[in-house]
């Protein structure tokens, strides 16, 4: 008799039903085909993550193409509505970079086109390494940027043949689930696989830890700040950790000025500072020191004086945390929040098109070392170039993850760069010039310091494999007599 590949199939499944489900164990229990990939529980969301991770693997490279499309089509024509959605449900950012966040991601984030295969051929014939997927990834994503990072992190893990399930940050977990739901019922309609995009509906800390734990889930990808990271890190699995940033701007005698202050402008207004590699405080050289805060009042930002400095420091940066866990870090009301409401906090009116303030501060202000995710951007006065670099290291904490030169100095640069040893080192330009826009490069809102992967792409998400054909198919080798 002969007995087909799908009743084997439909046996174990109800065999497994049967056993039930265990803590943790990659159980599949049930069809979840018509969930969209919207689900309370870990264990469900995991065990339907495996059975489309299982149709996928049937599935050609052309088909991962069709899906990513999917993905990319809907970033791009509902951008409108899913970032209205975001900015509704968050309130953190501008509307307009929730918008167009959405539609980059949709347009540049790297698919099947980045997956490669290298190739040893000689003597003894061929050795092919290829690069598999891990199976189903647990993403963990951040509430400055809540679907966009799952549309980029989805593509990317799809492209490489993994399913995801994703934990998403509390306060952006409507949008997240919305935008799932869009991908995969578009995907099924027309595929018909379901499921592979998870999200946890209702996500807290346990429904993360339960992913963390999950026999089921082949590897980790966290994008958030540093309870996260240290937390996927010490999960046990394969983890790709997308840390926080604190990047620091140095802006040298030699710079031109006015394209210094515009590129501080762009780079640290975008989403009110939402960005993780954006500008966060700015050391410039004592000479050129006057010369730059004019450039920067004449780029369009608002300075402060010390005294709204002061008011400003008082009201946007708290403290938090007990005994020797206690540091200072941004408050609520003002993460996020338009230069018009900061300055307000500082005691000034400015108008809402304003999009960046800015002002003196010495070294030891909170704004300084504090990743403030607002714009406000403090600027130091140094010496020399050797104290704002030194200055520049201390700001960016070793997290080693975005740093930023004006400059025309290569010396100075060279220095820098070495010195900080930032992921992303950015010379003349915003800080998403480092990622292709407007610079060279490439695309993903995961940029994995802290386990090195850098700027993630399909690629991040594979295992390598090895096919080896012995004494063959070198077909350059002298023939064997
Ligand atoms: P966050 O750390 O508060 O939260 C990030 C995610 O982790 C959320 O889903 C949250 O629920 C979860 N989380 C937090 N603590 C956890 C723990 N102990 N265990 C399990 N899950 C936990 O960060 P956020 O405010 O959402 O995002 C901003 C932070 O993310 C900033 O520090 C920013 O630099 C960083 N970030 C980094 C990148 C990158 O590519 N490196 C990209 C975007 C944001």
């Amino acid at each position: 008799m002969q007995i087909s590949e799908s009743l084997i199939r439909s046996v174990v499944s109800q065999v497994l039903a049967e056993v039930g489900r265990s803590n943790g164990a990659p159980v599949a229990a049930k069809s979840f085909g018509g969930r969209n990939g919207v689900f309370t529980c870990p264990d469900e969301a995991v065990a339907a993550a495996r059975d489309a991770f299982e149709q996928l693997q049937e599935r050609s490279v052309e088909d991962r193409k069709r899906i990513i499309d999917h993905i990319r089509r809907i970033s791009i024509d509902q951008c409108v509505e899913l970032g209205t959605m975001e900015m509704h449900e968050t309130k953190i950012g501008r509307l307009e970079h929730k918008i167009e966040k959405l539609k980059t991601l949709g347009e540049r984030t790297p698919g099947v086109e980045f997956m490669r295969s290298e190739v040893f051929s000689g003597d003894h014939g061929l050795a092919v390494i290829e690069h598999a997927p891990f199976g189903v990834i647990g993403a963990i994503t951040p509430v400055t940027h809540s679907l966009p990072t799952i549309t980029g992190n989805a593509v990317s893990m799809l492209a490489a043949g993994n399913t995801v399930v994703v934990n998403p940050h509390p306060s952006g977990k409507k949008v997240a689930a919305e935008g799932v739901r869009r991908f995969n019922r578009a995907i099924q309609q027309e595929l018909g696989i379901d499921n592979l995009i998870c999200v946890i509906a209702e996500p807290t800390l346990e429904t993360a830890n339960a992913l963390f734990a999950h026999r089921g889930i082949n590897m980790i990808c966290v994008t958030g700040g540093p309870a996260v990271a240290r937390a996927a890190l010490k999960s046990g699995k394969r983890a790709v950790v997308a840390g926080p940033g604190n990047p620091p701007v140095v802006v040298d005698e030699t710079a031109d000025l006015n394209s210094a202050a515009r590129c501080i402008i762009r780079g640290a207004a975008y989403d009110n500072n939402l960005l993780c590699i954006a500008e966060k405080e700015v050391f410039v050289v004592a000479t050129i020191f006057d010369r730059m805060m004019e450039a920067m009042e004449r780029a369009g930002a608002v300075r402060l004086n010390a005294r709204e400095v002061e008011t400003l420091t008082k009201n946007a940066i708290i403290q938090i945390g007990e005994g020797e866990h206690k540091h200072d870090a941004p408050a609520k009301d003002f993460l996020g929040q338009d230069a018009a409401v900061l300055a307000k906090g500082a005691g000034k009116n400015v108008s809402d098109k304003v999009e960046l303030i800015f002002g003196e501060t010495d070294v030891s202000n909170p704004f300084v070392p504090v990743e403030q995710m607002m714009p406000f951007i403090p600027f130091v006065r140094c010496k020399s170039v050797e104290e704002a670099i030194d200055r520049a290291k201390e700001a960016e904490h070793g997290f080693r993850h975005t740093s930023i030169i004006h400059s025309n100095n290569v010396k100075n640069m060279t220095r820098m760069g070495r010195l900080l040893d930032t992921t992303l080192f950015v010379k003349n330009g915003p800080c998403m010039a480092s990622l292709g826009l407007g610079g060279e490069g490439y695309l993903s809102f995961s940029i994995a310091g802290p386990t090195g992967e850098g700027v993630t792409t399909p690629l991040t998400f594979t295992r390598e494999r090895r096919c080896s054909l012995i004494d063959d198919l070198y077909i350059l080798g002298k023939p064997k007599r």
